[in-house]
C-alpha cells in the first residue's frame, strides 16, 4: 500500500525531471524509510532506475521452439459477448519464447522454479557481445577471454551477475528455420556459452546465472549440453531466447528476472526487465 503511493506522490512533488534526476528509487528511498519501505536491492545492489527495458519476446505459438515440443497453444474459455469478461487458457511447454531454465531443467535435486530465492533474480547485468564474430560464424561461443575482456573494461564481474549474450540472434525470430539454423544433418547451428567459460563463471566469479538471445545457453551444435549439465545443477538459472540485448548497456544494468511460482516446475515462460 505504502511504496505505490508514495513513489507516486514524490514524483508530483519533484516533478517528472527532478524525480529522474535523482534517480526515482533512490529518491523515494529516502521517504520510503518513514513507511517501513527500504531502500531496493537485490545482490548488493543499489537502484537508481532511469530506464527501464523489457527484454522479452512476444510468445505466440509461432515463436521458434526446441525440436520435437509443441508451442503454446492459447483458448479463449470466457469472452465479454457471453460472460462479460475475458480469460484464456494456455497450454505450453516450460520452455517456449523468452524463458527461464530453473536449475532443476539438469539438476536432479537443485532448485525448481518455486525455490529460486527472490533474491537470486535481482542481478547485475554482465552483456557480452559476440554479434560481430556470430554474424560470420553461427557456431561462435562466449569464451573466457570474451569475459576477461570484460572484467578489462568493467572491473570483475560483480557478485551474483547475470551474464548475457548477445549475438544478434534475435533478428531471426520470425523465422523458425533461420532461429534454428539446421543442417542437413539436423544439427542447429546457433552461438551460445562455451564450457570453458562456464566454468570459469561457476568456480572463478559468484554468479546468479546466464542467459542468451537464442535458442540453448550451449550452442546450437553442442551434443554434450555441457553449460546446461555444468552451471543449472549448481543452482545457477539460464534465460533463453532474450529480445533487445543491444538496447542496454554492458555494464551498470540490473536485471530482474519474472519468473513464474510454479510448484516443481523446471522453467517457464518470463518477462525479463532490465533497468538503470
Ligand atoms: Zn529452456
Amino acid at each position: 500500500m505504502c511504496a505505490p503511493d508514495v513513489l507516486a506522490a514524490v514524483g508530483e512533488r519533484l516533478g517528472r525531471r527532478e524525480f529522474l534526476k535523482w534517480g526515482g528509487a533512490a529518491a523515494a528511498a529516502g521517504i520510503l524509510a518513514g513507511c517501513g519501505g527500504s531502500r531496493a536491492s537485490g545482490a548488493g545492489v543499489s537502484l537508481r532506475v532511469r530506464n527501464v527495458q523489457g527484454l522479452t519476446h512476444t510468445l505466440n505459438s509461432a515463436f521458434p521452439i526446441w525440436p520435437g515440443f509443441a508451442p503454446i497453444q492459447i483458448t479463449n474459455v470466457r469472452s465479454f459477448e457471453k460472460d462479460g469478461f475475458f480469460a484464456n487458457t494456455w497450454q505450453a511447454p516450460e520452455h517456449h519464447g523468452t524463458h527461464v531454465d530453473a536449475p532443476i531443467h539438469f539438476g536432479k535435486g537443485a532448485w525448481s522454479a518455486d525455490q529460486i530465492p527472490d533474491q537470486a533474480l535481482v542481478s547485475p547485468v554482465v552483456l557480452i557481445h559476440v554479434h560481430d564474430r556470430a554474424e560470420s560464424n553461427p557456431d561462435t561461443q562466449v569464451t573466457v577471454e570474451d569475459l576477461r575482456a570484460w572484467e578489462r573494461q568493467h572491473g570483475k564481474i560483480p557478485e551474483g551477475a547475470a551474464v548475457l549474450m548477445h549475438s544478434g540472434w534475435e533478428a531471426r525470430a520470425g523465422d523458425i528455420n533461420s532461429f534454428r539454423n539446421m543442417d542437413g544433418k539436423g544439427t542447429m547451428h546457433f552461438p551460445g556459452f562455451s564450457k570453458e567459460a562456464a566454468e570459469f563463471l561457476l568456480k572463478e566469479r559468484t554468479i546468479n546465472g546466464i542467459g542468451v538471445d537464442t535458442l540453448s545457453l550451449d550452442h546450437g551444435a553442442s551434443q554434450d549440453f555441457a553449460v546446461h549439465f555444468g552451471l543449472l545443477p549448481a543452482n545457477k538459472w539460464g534465460i533463453e531466447n532474450l529480445a533487445n540485448l543491444a538496447k542496454i548497456p554492458p555494464a551498470g544494468a540490473t536485471l530482474f528476472v519474472g519468473l513464474p511460482k510454479v510448484q516443481g516446475a523446471s522453467g517457464g515462460t518470463a518477462r525479463i526487465l532490465a533497468v538503470w
